[in-house]
């Protein structure tokens, strides 16, 4: 089974997953790089070495688990509300390599008979990645990191478990290779996650400070109102640049069926960018309602399964680098969401045609009181008020 999903970095800790398998040994980056980018297979390695082993103990399994890649794996499996404990993952990693039948839930969740029995598969793309996979990552990135010699992240390539790629906000990033099909498409996952990394390296924003202090009832409502419209907007941020970074125009090399597929889906989601700007009004309005929804759901559902609010957020981006250049993304990356936001709608292209939508009035009235200082009845402050959807 091939899981695919996107995953992010913010205060839920909600996985950017993108797909997965992968497997390690250290590579690390020269010395001569100024930029520092470490892809760690170790993690990946062992767990394929003990599924060779129908004798593997839980000893064994245990020193497996406790490997920095797999520590993320099972952080990971947490976020997702998995089997999440080093003793799951020992014993569903010992019940691959002995061969257990099917069905323990624990096996179910990390996958470890799938990757065992594409362990020939995964050892060629392990090999291709420890050939030199860092250079590659770093030119992409380089460019849109105001100062990328002072910023160092580490890559994690493991092999099992739910999502291709991850990372949780700091400069740690991760690649399951088993949900990778080919090298193009783990290629495309590690720069996304890569830039993650970097986001975490420069800048941290404190989406939580709008819901602190407020003392009147309706006070905290509008605070939790904020504090949940920030983090959609540094997600959007986020997102959107790890995306741009990340094009998923790499896709259009990939060979494997999953890879062809998220290609065709993002080409879907660039000539349908108006349904990605509305299903972020549906969600501004949605954490406003007055029961609102939880922040974690109108995560899944602009930003898991097909994604929709990653088309609108990349190209927010591209349109921003079309008018500053790619030095602009670097500048958005240490701001927060919401002025990355207030910036496309600044653009001169803003609202000039399909590739440029309008955002909804919501939105923008959103991004603009968290700008204002978000006090209550402070959002009606945008020039968009009242007008006529387009
Ligand atoms: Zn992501």
């Amino acid at each position: 089974m091939v899981k695919f999903k996107l995953t992010g970095s913010g205060r839920l800790e909600l996985p950017c997953i993108l797909i997965g398998f992968f497997g390690g040994m250290l590579l690390f980056a020269p010395t001569a790089l100024s930029q520092q980018i470490k892809i760690d297979t170790t993690s990946a390695r062992a767990v394929l070495k003990a599924l060779q082993n129908p004798n593997l103990t839980n000893d064994q399994a245990m020193t497996v688990a406790k490997l920095e890649g797999n520590q993320g794996m099972i952080r990971e499996m947490h976020d997702l509300g998995e089997a999440d404990t080093e003793e799951q993952f020992a014993y569903a990693l010992v019940a691959a390599a002995h061969g257990s039948p099917d069905g323990d839930p624990a096996e179910a969740s990390y996958l470890f008979s799938a990757v065992k029995t594409s362990t020939p598969a995964i050892s060629a793309l392990l090999d291709q990645i420890e050939a030199g996979f860092e250079t590659d990552v770093r030119d992409h990135i380089r460019p849109y990191v105001a100062k990328p010699d002072s910023v160092s992240v580490r890559g994690f390539v493991v092999a099992g478990g739910d999502g291709g790629g991850y990372a949780f906000g700091g400069q740690d990033f991760y690649l399951n290779i088993a949900l990778n099909d080919d090298i193009v498409m783990a290629k495309q996952v590690m720069i996304h996650e890569a830039f993650h990394g970097a986001q975490g390296a420069v800048y941290h924003e404190d989406t939580e400070h709008w819901a602190k202090e407020r003392t009147l009832p309706a006070d905290q409502v509008r605070g939790t109102f904020c504090s949940n419209t920030a983090e959609l907007f540094m997600d959007m941020r986020n997102e959107g640049t790890a995306k741009f970074v990340g094009s998923d125009d790499i896709l259009k090399d990939a060979k494997g069926p999953t890879g062809q597929r998220l290609y065709s889906e993002s080409v879907y989601g660039k000539e349908h960018l108006s349904d990605s700007a509305n299903l972020l009004e549906v969600s501004i309005a949605s954490l406003q309602a007055p029961t609102p929804v939880p922040y974690r759901v109108v995560y899944s559902v602009d930003f898991w399964g097909k994604g929709v609010v990653y088309s609108i957020s990349s190209a927010m981006v591209s349109a921003i680098v079309e008018q500053d250049g790619p030095a602009a993304v670097g500048e958005v990356i240490q701001q927060p969401g919401y002025e990355f936001v207030l910036r496309y709608t600044r653009l001169k292209s803003y609202g000039k045609d399909r590739m440029h939508p309008r955002l909804r009035e919501n939105t923008v009235n959103a991004a603009q009181s968290l700008h204002d200082g978000c006090h209550i009845g402070s959002p009606q402050t945008s020039t968009t008020s009242g007008q006529k959807p387009s």
